[in-house]
């Protein structure tokens, strides 16, 4: 069966000093009181990540990159290639995040570059999709984001699409307190493996984690994660105290 998948995303949060003390104490927190079914990770800013993996128990305990550079290596200052990554002992990278959309200009031309060379380097994409606030209220949430999916990680063969996790995120819930409602989340869930159904055939669709993302809380997580196609959570805010994020972990 899917794994569960709970996976903090820290953004730019915190210093070196400070994401060791909070990876100290989710490590603690987990290793004593944390569900062992639940896949945990830790989505660290770049200059944390060797420390970051130095300081948790790595068979319990993943550690993902928010980005990767498009291209494979050279002169592309200030990138950070999926082949680094790979090398501090991370397995995940967060991928397509709707601020990196939004802010950075990633298209899904770049996006389908960064997934290739993060499944080339063994790590596992976390590809995030999800709606604006006027498509959603257009009612065009669902063609919207399976497009987001079509243009993207569908290209990928099923062996490869098998290795995703993918995260929805609406960007209207996203830091802004305003969760989707649980009958919202497991409809668009449900519709996105629907998708993937089609695209693959059931028994992959089976196989995906689809995680939600965008305000979830140690009050909601629980309602969230009782949802059939809900398997987990991309936790911003929440996952950067240690306490709401096992929480959250624990909410299943
Ligand atoms: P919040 O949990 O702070 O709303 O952030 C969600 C998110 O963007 C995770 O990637």
């Amino acid at each position: 069966m899917r794994k569960k998948v709970v996976a903090g995303n820290w953004k730019c949060n915190t210093t070196v000093q400070e994401g060791v003390e909070l990876a100290k104490a989710v490590n603690e927190l987990v290793a004593t009181e944390g569900a062992k079914d639940v896949v945990v990770v830790l989505g660290t800013p770049f200059t944390h990540i060797t420390k970051v993996v130095e300081t948790v128990d790595n068979s319990r305990i993943g550690v993902a990159a928010q980005n990767c550079a498009a291209e494979a290596k050279g002169a592309f200052t200030g990138e950070v290639s999926a082949a680094m990554v790979k090398s501090t002992g991370a397995g995940y990278v967060i991928l397509g995040h709707s601020e990196r959309r939004e802010y950075y200009g990633e298209t899904s031309e770049i996006l389908n570059k960064k997934v290739a060379l993060t499944l080339e380097n063994g790590l596992t994409p976390i590809y995030c999709c999800g709606e604006p606030l006027e498509i959603r209220e257009a009612g065009t949430q669902k063609e919207f984001v399976i497009n987001q999916l079509k243009e993207t990680v569908f290209k990928l063969s099923a062996d490869d699409f098998k290795k995703v996790i993918v995260a929805y995120e609406p960007i209207w819930a996203i830091g802004t307190g305003k969760t989707a409602t649980t009958e919202q989340a497991q409809e668009m869930h449900k519709d996105l493996r629907d998708a993937m159904a089609a695209q693959y055939g059931q028994e992959v669709a089976d196989e995906i984690s689809i995680l939600y993302g965008g305000s979830c809380n140690p009050k909601n997580a629980n309602e969230l994660f009782a949802n059939p196609d809900v398997d987990g959570g991309l936790i911003g805010g929440a996952s950067l105290k240690a306490d709401d994020f096992l929480a959250i972990i624990n909410a299943y």
